[in-house]
């Protein structure tokens, strides 16, 4: 079975977000100024284990600029690099873009909804950062708007949850996916490989795992290990209790947990990319994503694999 009506050997977001809106959707980064409560005092003050958000940001969005500028910005920034796009999705990126009052949450997502172009948000945050007040206001956005929660959900284990001070458990990321999606509210996820202690077969078990939860998307990373974090310590005194995967073997593995998973969820990414400036280990060399997508997909081809094979 090939399946699908597209002609990608998996259910690609990307795809999704151009039917849906009829033409090329970009997203464009926000920061809105937020924190989370793993940095704030209120969980913790650390934060997780291998969290670095300056790795990700892109240089144009910065809280102290207004979401208008960032917006702006950030559309010039991806019309001057990247095939243009005239509609966009905010992407409220960095820290938990959930974890504020009603008040300043409906300030800042209605002031993005207004720019220009955009159509959209996607607002990035913890499990344990919604309520019913929260979902109820994205509720409301959604019957005029596009959106998508992205949950960071990074393991289905509560063991190496604790290990990498998440400070919530996967009870919690399930009840939260769920009363998300019942609500008619799209829920996507954030899972990463190669978390400290995780065997293979243990991720490749969070296919099954994930595949029964009503997420609509959902996007994997490497493990990547940053200059500026906790994580670093414990690398650089331990390297062996690390498995950092290279990229061939990533390949291999993400198109085998990609076999595993429910053809009905989306996927928005495989890999991360973040500077090498940040980054410590593993070296994939200057590849971008773009051609690792690439060599996923003719991997795919030469396997004859497709998403959702070896799904039961
Ligand atoms: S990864 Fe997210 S939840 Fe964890 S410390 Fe960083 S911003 Fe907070």
């Amino acid at each position: 079975m090939y399946p699908r009506d597209h002609n990608r050997r998996f259910n690609s977001f990307t795809d999704h977000l151009r039917s849906y809106f009829g033409e090329r959707i970009q997203k464009v980064a926000v920061d809105a100024g937020f924190t989370c409560p793993n940095r704030d005092g209120t969980l913790g003050t650390g934060g997780c284990t291998y969290c670095d958000n300056d790795a990700f940001n892109p240089s144009y969005c910065r809280p102290e600029k207004s979401i208008a500028q960032q917006l702006s910005e950030g559309i010039a920034f991806h019309a001057s690099r990247y095939r243009r796009a005239s509609h966009y999705l905010a992407y409220f990126q960095p820290f938990s873009n959930t974890y504020a009052s009603i008040g300043k949450l409906e300030q800042v997502y209605s002031e993005a909804l207004s720019f220009p172009g955009i159509v959209g948000i996607v607002a990035g945050t913890r499990p344990d950062c919604v309520d019913d007040d929260k979902l109820a206001l994205l509720r409301e956005i959604a019957k005029r708007h596009y959106v998508m929660v992205e949950y960071g959900i990074e393991s289905c284990y509560n063991e190496t949850l604790q290990r990498i001070n998440r400070g919530h458990t996967f009870e919690q990321t399930v009840e939260t996916i769920r009363r998300t999606a019942a609500l008619g509210i799209p829920a996507g996820g954030h899972l990463i490989f190669g978390l400290p202690g995780e065997t293979r077969e243990q991720m490749l078990g969070e296919a099954a795992i994930l595949s029964q939860l009503p997420l609509q998307m959902i996007k994997f990373h490497q493990l990547q290990i940053f200059r500026n974090t906790a994580m670093v310590r414990d690398y650089e005194q331990y390297p062996a209790g690390f498995h950092l995967f290279d990229l061939e073997e990533y390949i291999d593995f993400v198109i085998d947990f990609t076999e595993r998973l429910s053809p009905a969820i989306m996927i928005e990414r495989f890999a991360s990319e973040a500077p090498p400036r940040f980054l410590v280990a593993p070296d994939w060399g200057k590849i971008r994503y773009d051609e690792v997508l690439r060599r996923i997909e003719r991997r795919m081809e030469e396997r004859e694999s497709f998403q959702g094979k070896d799904f039961e």
